[in-house]
């Protein structure tokens, strides 16, 4: 639904998502590999506020992972509506400074100002929440005068828009083809409360749902788009967060996949007990779910615990990771180092478990204090916080001395991505992952358009990778496995996840790149990690 009230005026709005910073998880340095690609997902919640706008407003859409907002952008609008994640914050900062050089009134919203408000004093109005009360009144304010106040307003939202309400994201506003994946949200919120996860804080621990509907409406406004990526991932915080409502959504995701013989795969996050949930697996399975994010964080059981994520363990974890593998899911794992229960065996342990899951893609972060959280709080009473920008790789004054927290950090990461051991964990993923997933008809991607590019990725592929790098030989040890098996998709996924994962471990090893997303060192004119609704190693 549109904004249901009147209005009187017409505005100009001008929609900015900042760029993000580099992290392990955008994939950032396989675009060069791709024809078209150079962002990561599009930005859900600006997307849904672009909709949301009164129809009689104009609207114009920059993703500055895309390309900077322009002089004559900012000289067309009336507002500038922006949105981001607290890793976005100098950008967002930036955005403002230009905004108010150009004149304009600037609004802010999303989870960053939600999380912290008071970083973000220059703005004009900040709207504080989601979608809901808060929108209503400042379309209101706006409707009335689009002078900027003499002193920052803040709206914060009290009432939620139910999400059967959401529109359909503006997708008519960006360019999806640029995009390396799609995005969706079917839920919001997480029934659990991680110590450092600001996700129950921010959007609430009882999910709140869109209907079936919605999906399979959303899904095809995607597919009416040109060259709409072929991966979608959905962006709920947990999505077994509510099981039943869960199990009862898939059935018509693979109606819609039968529909349309096929055209799209699915990734998603979730807890790691979705492994002990067979029958959402099996419905997960058919409907070409074919990667899962879970939020592992730690191979340690009482570091579990003293995070409270003891569902981790629900089922012993190595048990769980197999048992996703043999539905065809993938699984990509969060993993946190600097926790206050880290001990000099944390870094052998962590590498016994990257060899031991055989996960290829590990996005592994130093600990960061997000505002909202049980962390921050408890850090803040001990005096832990790091509150001014100090050029450290986090804000915690971690128990283990800082150097070697990092220098942990760094032979994790080193250990990780050596070429030889990812490309093994990849072929590991060939027998007892890719061959689990159903086969289906291929009839739903075969567009002319979907052929020429397989042809230019498969190329660049081979000849950035195959040919020219200096780990080609692992790579053909774990492509040649695939191909044998008939898995072409497979052979040049992994090539092009492995190309990102490998230079940017060595940048990372050079210093030029941080060890946290939320980092302090967080470089500019970059790209983040999975969602501009996320803020931490959720799920
Ligand atoms: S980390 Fe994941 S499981 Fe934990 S509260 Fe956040 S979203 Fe939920």
């Amino acid at each position: 639904m549109h904004y249901p009230l009147a209005t009187t005026n017409r505005r100009n709005i001008l929609c900015i998502f900042p760029a993000y910073t580099p992290s392990f998880g955008t994939f950032s340095h396989a675009y060069r590999l791709l024809p078209r690609v150079r962002a990561f997902m599009p930005p859900q919640g600006l997307l849904i506020i672009a909709a949301y706008l009164p129809p009689t407003w104009p609207v114009r859409f920059v993703d500055e992972n895309l390309a900077r907002a322009s002089g004559a952008d900012f000289t067309w609008a009336d507002v500038v509506l922006v949105s981001g994640m607290h890793i976005q914050a100098p950008k967002i900062h930036d955005i403002a400074r230009r905004a108010k050089a150009a004149g304009k009134t600037v609004v802010l919203g999303g989870a960053s100002v939600s999380g912290a408000p008071e970083l973000y004093r220059e703005f004009d109005y900040l709207h504080i929440g989601e979608i809901g009360d808060a929108t209503d009144r400042l379309i209101a304010c706006l409707d009335n005068s689009v002078a900027p106040p003499v002193t920052q307003i803040r709206f914060e939202t009290h009432e939620r828009l139910p999400l059967p309400q959401f529109p359909l994201p503006a997708y008519d506003l960006i360019q999806f083809d640029r995009y390396l994946i799609g995005s969706l949200q079917f839920s919001s919120g997480c029934p659990y409360l991680c110590e450092f996860c600001d996700i129950p804080a921010l959007y609430g621990r009882q999910p709140r749902l869109k209907t079936p509907k919605q999906i399979t409406a959303e899904l095809d406004a995607m597919l009416a788009r040109p060259g709409h990526p072929p991966v979608v991932y959905f962006v709920d915080d947990n999505f077994i967060g509510n099981r039943k409502a869960a199990r009862e959504m898939l059935p018509h995701l693979i109606a819609w996949q039968r529909k349309n013989a096929y055209p799209l795969r699915f990734a998603c996050e979730a807890t790691l007990n979705l492994a002990k949930q067979t029958e959402i697996l099996v419905l997960m399975r058919e409907a070409q779910f074919h990667l899962v994010f879970v939020g592992i964080e730690t191979p340690e059981a009482d570091a579990l615990k003293a995070m409270r994520k003891e569902h981790n363990s629900a089922l012993p974890m190595m048990e769980a990771i197999r048992t996703l593998n043999r539905y065809g899911l993938e699984v990509t794992s969060g993993i946190i180092l600097g926790l206050d229960t880290d001990t000099a065996d944390s870094e052998g342990h962590l590498k016994t478990f990257i060899d031991l899951s055989q996960i290829p893609v590990l996005t592994i972060n130093l600990l960061q204090a997000l505002p909202r959280t049980p962390l921050w709080d408890r850090l803040k009473r001990d005096d832990r916080l790091i509150e001014d920008d100090a050029g450290l790789e986090s804000n915690v004054r971690f128990l283990r001395p800082y150097d070697e927290v990092v220098s942990t950090w760094q032979r994790c990461i080193a250990y990780a991505y050596d070429p030889e051991r990812l490309f093994a964990r990849f072929a590991h993923q060939v027998d007892e992952t890719y061959s689990h997933r159903m086969v289906v008809p291929a009839r739903g991607r075969l567009t002319a358009r979907n052929l020429r590019e397989a042809v230019v990725v498969g190329f660049n592929v081979l000849l950035w990778i195959g040919l020219l790098s200096d780990y080609r030989r692992s790579f053909w040890r774990a492509v040649r496995l695939a191909l044998s098996r008939g898995q072409i998709d497979a052979a040049i996924g992994m090539g092009l996840v492995a190309y990102h994962l490998i230079h940017f471990t060595r940048e990372a090893l050079r210093g030029e790149q941080n060890a946290y997303f939320y980092s302090a060192r967080a470089r500019p004119n970059a790209l983040g990690r999975f969602h501009e609704k996320k803020a931490s190693s959720a799920a």
